[in-house]
């Protein structure tokens, strides 16, 4: 099966597409569409065998739950079965937007689409295609970046076509997305929020409006023995093919040594990939440079970050050397991500 191909207006969503869209999915079919944070793989949430569906067509593990997509307010109350007071605040806030809720579920919601827990994870997106098209499926989408599984997640519909072009029904293209990295997600089961994800909203933000809120211990340390509570946090993610090393430590630091070890490479007939700020990128003589924006500019830093990691895989890097980019609002997500890119791999010069 090869995805039909869509167009739409990133503002004003083409009527056709959505009610093919809509259509596909409440016959319990796979539709890939835009948010404003990646890409999504979306399935009917409430359809069993669509929910399986999408584990398959991305390759994921099936205890690795899929978030439930809603586009109306009035929808949460009929999928989750206990919705603590601050997450309502939380929402006025937030919702539309890139935030994630975990409450407890309702028997609406099928074990299939939480991956067998009890709990769902909800969101109410803010992109306007997203938005009509779950209205047009039902209210319901389940919907998880729409990458084959331990890939970047994609950034733009090209970068979906490639990794499930022969695997689902629909792609819908309106552009590339704005934020570039997945939702926070918010923990409502326990006594006090945790963050099981970080993202565009930020541990400050939450703060500010729930007063104590816990980062998931999984998610500070690489320990195999504190699980993430997010099941999908433990896998290897948004990796290149290359292997991705982080380089730390000073600015003129980091450039000597990741020089150094390109000559090298490059000497031994290897091509080496080197991710770099604008401030830096001009300082590397060797390798393959890719520039993600400027450290002032954090945003564009997390919007370009998985697009660059899949360009290194189409210049047939053999290892990649990163900077670090502990930017002050979205520095830990971004870093979250580029740290499982590396599978934890991370140098002090
Ligand atoms: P993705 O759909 O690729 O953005 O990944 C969704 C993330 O949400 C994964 O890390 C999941 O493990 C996490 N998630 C979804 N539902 C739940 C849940 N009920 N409890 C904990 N984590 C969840
Ligand atoms: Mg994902």
């Amino acid at each position: 099966m090869r995805a039909k191909y869509m167009k739409v207006d990133a503002k004003c969503p083409d009527q056709d597409a959505i009610a093919l869209g809509g259509k596909l999915l409440r016959e319990g079919r796979l539709v890939a569409f835009p948010t404003e944070t990646v890409y999504g793989l979306g399935g009917n949430a409430l359809d069993a065998g669509a929910s399986e569906k999408i584990y398959a067509a991305k390759g994921r593990p099936s205890d690795n739950p899929l978030i439930v997509h809603i586009a109306r307010m009035e929808d949460l109350y009929p999928i989750a079965a206990e919705i603590p007071e601050n997450a309502l605040v939380l929402a006025k806030s937030y919702w539309p937007g890139p935030l994630t809720m975990i409450f407890p579920k309702t028997d609406l919601v099928p074990l299939q689409t939480t991956g067998g827990l009890e709990s769902v994870a909800v969101r109410f997106p803010s992109d306007p295609v997203a938005q009509a098209l779950i209205i047009a499926a039902g209210g319901y989408v389940a919907a998880p970046s729409a990458n084959t599984s331990g890939r970047p997640s994609p950034t733009t519909a090209q970068h979906v076509m490639e990794d499930l072009g022969e695997r689902i029904d629909l792609i819908l293209d309106s552009g590339p997305v704005g934020i570039g990295l997945e939702s926070t997600i918010v923990d409502f089961t326990q006594e006090i929020p945790a963050v099981l994800r970080p993202g565009f909203i930020s541990l400050e933000m939450l703060t500010q409006i729930l007063g104590e809120v816990k980062m998931d211990p999984g998610l500070l340390k690489d320990d195999p023995d504190v699980r993430p509570k997010a099941p999908g946090m433990k896998y290897r993610h948004y990796a290149p093919k290359a292997s991705l090393k982080i380089v730390e430590g000073r600015e003129t630091d980091v450039v000597r040594w990741i020089n150094e070890q390109a000559e090298q490479a490059g000497a031994e007939g290897k091509k080496v990939g080197i991710l770099a700020a604008s401030e830096s990128a001009d300082a590397y003589d060797f390798g393959e440079v890719i520039c993600v924006g400027s450290r002032s500019e954090e945003e564009e830093i997390a919007r370009h970050l998985y697009d660059a990691l899949r360009r290194f895989d189409s210049l047939g890097v053999d290892l990649i050397y990163s900077e670090a980019f502990d930017t002050p609002r979205m520095g830990t997500a971004i870093m979250n991500r580029l740290l499982k890119a590396a599978g934890h791999h991370c140098i002090r010069v």
